[in-house]
């Protein structure tokens, strides 16, 4: 850590000549300190029990003085500096950044879901445990499974209960099976949770097709198999169209078939992941149930199970008898689960968001989904492919893949692209995911956005993709972007050299 050469003092006249319009020049609030300024206005009273020594507990830890207009108006300013769902379209392939509905956040804020402990009986909070048994019965009918824990706080904690699960089911076999096969074209999740529970990941290669190649999958099953982790659609946004045959030779090699359910959206409602052969799969409420992303909440990744893996669930899971609901926090000896994942019984604010999204929309409602958002995806890629390139035949499912080829010898890159449509009001794609494809642009638009917003965007990529063909417009791409608060940052130095303190 190295703190030289930084400014302690609070906002300078210098930094404030930076503010123009509605742009803040936002200092860290470690900077904006200023001894003595305060929120509220306390006696100094010298024996306060919290006092650590000489100092009161906000001097000792090292927290800032501000007054509490300059606080709101810092995290105000911050929060004004995001690209969000709420503020414009985001078509970040294989995200599902889909529009939160404001219908989900008023149920999630009636108290009887916002004000409840995970600690209180269980007799005061049936309406919460209903809400968590009723949000499991959609899913496993949505996905045709026997079992579910809603326990797992993203996608990759599901990806890593799903394997935990197998992993335990092996052991009761007394089977010591040491490899996962995984595609290339996979999220980096897949192999990371095989590696984290151990296992040996041995990459399988795409056809052609966009699709995981079968016989070189087939080839390399044996008996020292676990699993595959598959992806489906792909994250080339194609159907895996052999998925039956492969989840059949899986099955025979005494293997198991985790299905990473990211991409779900292209078939809820359509389609029944049990039918597929899949064995466990996580779903991410906050891609396909429409629950928020990231600063707007916790993730949530419920997995369901197979018969084959029903035994294993983690705990809690919710149990009815009588009319009562109850949680059962410790396995009976039928079951063999792996034990808890995580503290108390998964996210419910959640919960109660996705299942509102889920009974808002019904099941016809459900089914309309998949289909808008595999339409607008197509929509998409039938109007750019005549002014980029796309690596794959036919028409895709949820999300449009493009590749670099239409950028050759232009000395402009998909980086570049992506940095010109942020000044133009857009925040990227995904770029250069998955690997398989060279410079990727992987666009999703969810099935929440109107024909008038997938039209303005892509006649600002159409216009993007001309312009990049002309050397007089380089400045376009090179430095861009150009309105943006900050320009081009280093892409990897603040995860390389993080600076997690500001003074020792
Ligand atoms: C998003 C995603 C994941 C991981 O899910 P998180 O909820 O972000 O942890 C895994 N696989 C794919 C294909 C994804 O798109």
């Amino acid at each position: 850590m190295n703190n030289e050469g930084r400014k302690t003092t609070p906002v300078t006249a210098a930094q404030s000549a930076q503010h123009s319009g509605m742009m803040f020049e936002e200092p860290l609030i470690f900077e904006m300190d200023q001894p003595g300024r305060s929120g509220v206005d306390l006696p100094d009273v010298p024996n306060v029990p919290l006092r650590i020594g000489t100092l009161a507990p906000r001097e000792h830890i090292g927290l800032p003085n501000l007054s509490e207009p300059e606080m709101v108006r810092h995290y105000t300013r911050l929060s004004q500096k995001n690209f969000g769902i709420d503020s414009t379209f985001y078509p970040l392939g294989s995200c599902t950044m889909k529009h939160n509905p404001r219908l989900n956040e008023k149920m999630a804020r009636l108290p009887g879901f916002s004000d409840v402990h995970p600690l209180q009986p269980q007799s005061t909070v049936q309406g919460a445990i209903g809400v968590m048994k009723e949000l499991s019965h959609w899913l496993l009918t949505l996905t045709g499974m026997k079992a579910i824990t809603l326990a797992p706080a993203a996608g990759a904690h599901g990806e890593f209960c799903g394997m935990a699960a197998i992993k335990t089911a092996l052991k009761v076999r007394g089977e010591d099976r040491k490899i996962v096969l995984v595609p290339e074209s996979a999220h980096g999740t897949n192999p990371a949770t095989a590696a984290a529970l151990g296992f040996t990941v041995v990459s399988i290669p795409a056809n052609g097709r966009g699709r995981v190649d079968r016989d070189a999958l087939i080839a390399k099953l044996d008996n020292n198999v676990a699993a595959i982790m598959l992806t489906n659609p792909n994250t080339c946004g194609l159907f895996e169209n052999e998925i039956i045959e492969i989840a059949d030779a899986v099955h025979k090699a005494g293997a198991y078939f985790y299905g990473d359910g990211a991409n779900y959206n292209a078939l809820v409602g359509r389609v029944r992941p049990a039918d597929l052969g899949i064995d466990a799969m996580h779903i991410n409420l906050h891609k396909t149930f429409s629950t928020p992303h990231g600063g707007g909440g916790p993730g949530s990744g419920p997995v369901v199970f197979s018969e084959r893996l029903a035994a294993y669930v983690p705990l809690p899971y919710v149990k009815i008898e009588q009319d009562i609901l109850s949680l059962v926090e410790h396995a009976d000896d039928a079951a063999q689960s792996f034990g808890r994942l995580k503290a108390f019984h998964g996210q419910m604010g959640m919960f109660v968001r996705a299942l509102t999204y889920i009974l808002s929309h019904g099941a016809d409602g459900l089914y309309q989904v998949a289909s808008d958002a595999v339409l607008n995806a197509n929509y998409i890629l039938a109007s750019l492919k005549d002014v980029m390139s796309t690596p794959f035949e036919g028409p895709c499912m949820h999300e449009a893949l493009f590749d670099d080829r239409f950028l050759k010898d232009t000395g402009v890159t998909t980086l570049d692209i992506a940095k010109a449509l942020l000044d133009r009001g857009y925040h990227p794609m995904t770029m250069y995911f998955p690997l398989v494809v060279h410079g990727a642009f992987l666009i999703e638009p969810t099935e929440t956005e109107s024909k008038a917003t997938l039209d303005g965007f892509i006649a600002t990529l159409r216009e993007l993709a001309i312009a990049a063909k002309d050397p007089a417009n380089k400045e376009l791409f090179i430095n861009a972007p150009h309105t943006t608060p900050r320009r081009r940052l280093d892409e990897t130095r603040a995860a390389r050299q993080p600076i997690l303190r500001w003074k020792e």
